[in-house]
């Protein structure tokens, strides 16, 4: 992994910028997605690299390498047409003008991961910034080093020569903290919101831009009329696959009390074969545990109950079988704050309604599931959350069309789909004469204003609107 010092990282990657920017989208494209292809072929080690850093198991590692490629390879096909300059209306005061709204790269993004999902996270990233004609220097999370050095050597193997557009700046928090003072265009940052705060404030010192994709704390809603076997088997992959570290895993799950029964067992008959290091891995940061624990101890000091699992629960460091609690109340830890571990907190509630109230009453606001036969785009509305699946859970992270991320405590700005190509572009604005008027609003400044027809002409349409009704 290159060890250079960060200023120089991002000077190589402005020089690399003005190449990379200039080649044509169809070139950059081909490039993406040859880089697809390359960390396709070199699936087997990138998998095995996954699961030595984040203990996941191997089918959850490959899910998760064959998700990013999906990223890359959209985001390659579609930046040209998200980036297509666009033709506004000049209106009356500028008739004269053609007004183009162009989408420029930024020039040189930072790009900082997390831990739990070390090649997917990132890939969703890089492609966007990649693909709008950005380049970027990637700082991998300290415990999943040589998964983000894999992506960028397969980065320079697919495309030979290409150098500073992808470079790794190895290093733990302070190489982070030292990314966002290095004069980057912009900082991409996914991980927990109290990084993200403090992310924004280095940032705030030289108004470099950010995008936070930061902590969740999700609800799984059950409603009366939901197929509660379904909702069941997505609750406990939702909550406990990768042990429970995903930023939109299933933490809080609110089910209405005519189904609660008939949930409750079948979410039970779902977690009794489940075994921490069988079914998922051993927790990846100690300090993850500790986490763990405090919501457990103190959920059940304020009266919460075991409803799956118990103190048995934690096997070994580490290693902790799928725990879920029932009659924790709203302000506890457990409930409040995202957790990121095999634990889920289940409430039973009168109805849809109730369970909405309560999903959208904590800081975090990231995604959403509910379950319902007679549930739609409408309930979405309802919920304060960038992502809702119905009928489904996690299923936003996996189509590469929808934009990703939060709102509140768990940051703002998008990756995915278009909004995560254009969210590493700015917007330019252009106007360029295509005729010469005499009586031109906006340019001529000789004859006093009232002698001017287009000027007068737009004072009239505000005076009488034809179009309200
Ligand atoms: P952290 O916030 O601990 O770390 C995230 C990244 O920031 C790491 O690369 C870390 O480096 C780096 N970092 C640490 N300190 C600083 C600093 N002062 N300045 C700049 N960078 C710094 O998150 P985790 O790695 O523990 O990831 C888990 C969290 O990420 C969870 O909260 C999860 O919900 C969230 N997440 C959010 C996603 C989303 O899309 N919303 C997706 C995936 C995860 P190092 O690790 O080397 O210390």
């Amino acid at each position: 992994m290159t060890a250079l010092p960060v200023p120089l990282l991002v000077t190589r990657a402005r020089e690399a910028a003005e190449g990379w920017s200039a080649l044509s989208f169809r070139e950059r494209e081909h490039q993406l997605r040859r880089w697809a292809a390359e960390l396709a072929r070199a699936r087997a080690g990138i998998v095995a690299t996954i699961c030595r850093e984040t203990g996941k198991p191997a089918g959850d590692a490959e899910l998760e390498l064959v998700v990013g490629l999906e990223h890359v390879s959209w985001t390659a096909r579609h930046a040209e047409r998200v980036m297509r300059p666009r033709r506004v209306a000049p209106g009356l005061l500028a008739v004269e003008h053609r007004a183009v709204v162009v989408r420029r790269p930024l020039g040189v993004v930072g790009v900082i991961g997390p831990w739990n999902y070390p090649a997917l996270t990132p890939l969703g990233v890089l492609a966007g910034a990649l693909a709008a004609g950005n380049t970027v220097v990637f700082k991998p999370s300290e415990y999943t080093p040589d998964t983000g050095r894999a992506l960028a050597e397969a980065f320079e193997r697919a495309n030979p020569g290409s150098g500073a557009v992808l470079q790794v700046l190895p290093g733990a928090g302070e190489a982070g903290a030292a990314l966002c003072r290095a004069g980057t265009d912009k900082i991409a940052f996914t991980g927990s919101t109290r990084t993200g705060q403090a992310v924004m404030a280095a940032c705030a010192e030289s108004l470099t831009p950010v995008v936070l994709e930061c902590g969740g704390n999700d609800a799984l809603i059950v409603a009366e009329d939901a197929d509660v076997e379904a909702a069941a088997r997505a609750a406990a992959w939702g909550a406990f696959s990768h042990a429970g570290q995903t930023c939109a895993g299933v933490e809080r799950i609110f089910v209405a009390e005519p189904v609660s029964e008939a949930f409750i067992a079948a979410l039970t008959r779902e977690l009794d074969p489940v075994r921490a290091g069988e079914h998922y891995g051993a927790l990846t940061t100690p300090a993850q545990e500790a986490v763990v624990r405090r919501h457990v101890e103190d959920a059940v000091d304020h009266g919460g109950r075991f409803l799956f699992g118990g103190n048995g629960s934690f096997r070994a460091p580490g290693v902790i079988d799928p725990v879920v609690l029932t009659g924790v109340a709203q302000d506890r830890p457990a409930v409040h704050e995202e957790t990121f571990g095999p634990l889920a907190v289940l409430r039973v509630v009168r109805d849809l309604d109730e369970g909405i109230r309560l999903s959208n009453s904590v800081p975090q606001a990231l995604g959403a599931a509910v379950f319902s036969a007679s549930a739609d785009e409408g309930v979405a509305a309802r919920l304060r959350a960038g992502m809702v699946s119905v009928n489904g859970v996690l299923t936003f992270g996996g189509i590469a069309a929808l934009p990703f991320g939060g709102n509140g405590a768990s940051g703002f700005g998008r990756v995915h789909g278009e909004e995560g190509i254009r969210e590493f572009t700015s917007a330019q604005s252009v106007t360029v004469r295509r005729l010469r008027l005499t009586g031109s609003g906006v340019t001529r400044l000789r004859s006093p204003w009232w002698k001017r027809p287009l000027l007068r002409a737009a004072l009239h349409r505000h005076r009488t609107p034809r179009d309200l009704p």
